[in-house]
């Protein structure tokens, strides 16, 4: 290790930039190949938005990231190799919906099939469906009718789809729910984009064998802290990327405490976090441009903890979805498997986090029990622990779930900005995923295919 200006100077042959979930499955995938490689993470932890707590009564939660599906290949594989096991979302019992006048609208099952608009919401996301299946999502610029879609929003589509302002609702609230934006922030064409990657509209949706099935039994990062236990001291904590210098002969990443120099780098951070690094040179316009139309969404997920999950005894499965006008939009059960506390998340998106962030802490607890005790009556109302994450607060991830595509981002910029390396700079995270983008399979995915793209480009360089 050579000193440099008084500052340290690394030298390995891939710098990989962010320890989240992409980061760490393209540093893994560098490992089994024997590649020389440091990693780095501003935080002084892995996981990036995900992000789990093991509170004082010993309960585990999940802030950020934590169902896992079994069509999620990369996570299943990942957590398969390293031991990690889950257990089924509890999903037994009444579910609820509660109305803006009000009305509470039980069913079971995986979805609704009553209720005001639902034959007119269902219809509509059929048709959803079918335009999905011509995304092509590993080139989506091919997509026949790519432009025309990319220009709308997700609302003039709801509105040219259907005149019922139930199903409006019903679909308005589905994109909170996903993208944690509002469906006149959103490209249409990144909607179709979306579902396509996670296989359709019912895997976003639902629980059983969807996106919503499984969580982790020590919390969603136990796989990302195995990853980083087995990849030691080539992982660095509280080091974050300030600048990039790159050229046809690698590349030097700047942190407050050193240079990395190094052949390739692949960048696994979400857009913004592209966009606060200072490159040189600039990065293309394509790219520039495609992290421009790419803001994050806007969420926070509160938990609150009980004794048991009372509810149950009432028949009732704690999941509910909220379309009155309270903070919250949507409630699961996320109580541990062996039921030895009861734990309610509720999830507050969209425009409904704007006024919710502004509220001080008391006032926020008492909206979100609010929703609570609606949904699972008045013992909800005081739990013995109260949690919240607000991630538009978080220095680094800034929002989620994840970014999502502004209408004219993917046409103007996304056949050479979305995930096209930038000479010797690769780039990964969930956001480049095709397929469960969006989610930590996405990102573990992306990892992979910025480390494969390196280990071609290094293979035809003759380094290996
Ligand atoms: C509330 C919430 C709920 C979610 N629920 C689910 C779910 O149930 N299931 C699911 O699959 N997905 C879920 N997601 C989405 C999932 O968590 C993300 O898709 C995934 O974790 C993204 O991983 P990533 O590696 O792409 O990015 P990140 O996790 O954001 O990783 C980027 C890393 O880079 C670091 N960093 C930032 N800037 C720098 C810098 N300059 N230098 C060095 N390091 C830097 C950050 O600290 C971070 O660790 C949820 C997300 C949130 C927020």
């Amino acid at each position: 290790m050579e000193r440099q200006s008084g500052k340290r100077l690394i030298e390995s042959e891939v710098v990989v930039v962010g320890g989240g979930y992409a980061g760490l499955a393209a540093a893994l995938r560098l490992h089994d190949h024997a590649v020389d490689f440091t990693l780095i993470e501003a935080a002084d932890r892995v996981g990036g938005r995900v992000l789990t707590e093991v509170r004082p009564d010993g309960v585990t939660v999940d802030h950020g990231g934590q169902w896992v599906g079994p069509t999620q290949r990369h996570l299943v594989e990942l957590a398969a190799r390293f031991a990690c096991p889950t257990f089924p979302t509890w999903e037994k019992g009444s579910h609820i919906e509660i109305w803006h006048d009000g009305a509470r609208v039980p069913y079971t099952g995986a979805a609704p099939t009553d209720g005001p608009g639902i034959a007119e919401y269902v219809r509509v996301t059929e048709v959803l469906d079918e335009l999905a299946q011509t995304v092509d999502t590993v080139r989506p610029w091919r997509t026949p009718r790519f432009a025309e879609w990319d220009a709308r929003t997700a609302e003039a589509f709801f509105r040219s789809a259907t005149d019922d302002p139930a199903a409006r609702r019903r679909l308005a609230l589905t994109v909170q729910g996903l993208w944690c934006a509002e469906p006149d922030e959103i490209s249409f064409f990144h909607v179709l984009f979306y579902i396509a990657a996670a296989g359709g509209y019912e895997q976003l949706m639902e629980t059983r064998d969807c996106a919503q099935d499984s969580r982790f039994v020590t919390g969603a990062a136990g796989p990302a802290r195995a990853v980083a236990d087995l990849l030691g001291e080539r992982v660095r904590l509280g080091t974050r990327a300030r600048a990039i210098e790159y050229d046809a002969h690698g590349v030097r990443v700047h942190t407050p405490d050193g240079v990395l120099r190094a052949r390739r780098a692949i960048v696994a951070l979400p857009p913004h976090a592209v966009r606060a690094v200072g490159f040189a040179p600039a990065l293309p316009d394509s790219r520039d441009g495609w992290l421009a139309h790419s803001p994050m969404g806007r969420v926070a997920k509160i938990h609150a903890v009980y004794d048991t999950p009372f509810w149950r005894e009432s028949g009732l499965s704690g999941v509910a979805t909220l379309y009155d006008d309270g903070p919250v939009g949507v409630v699961f059960d996320n109580s541990p498997d062996d039921a030895s506390h009861g734990v309610l998340v509720g999830f507050v998106y969209g425009d409904r986090l704007d006024g919710f962030a502004g509220l001080d802490e008391a006032a926020r607890r008492s909206a979100v029990l609010a929703c609570l005790v609606a949904v699972a009556g008045p013992r909800a109302g005081d739990p013995h622990g109260y949690t919240e994450k607000i991630w538009t607060q978080d220095p680094y991830a800034r929002g989620g779930y994840e970014a999502y595509a502004t209408p004219g981002g993917w046409s103007a910029h996304g056949e050479h900005g979305w995930r096209e390396p930038t000479g010797p700079l690769h780039w990964a995270g969930t956001e480049t995923a095709s397929e469960w983008n969006g989610y930590i399979d996405g990102a573990v995915s992306s990892g992979y295919r910025a480390a494969d793209e390196v280990l071609s480009a290094l293979r035809a360089e003759g380094g290996r």
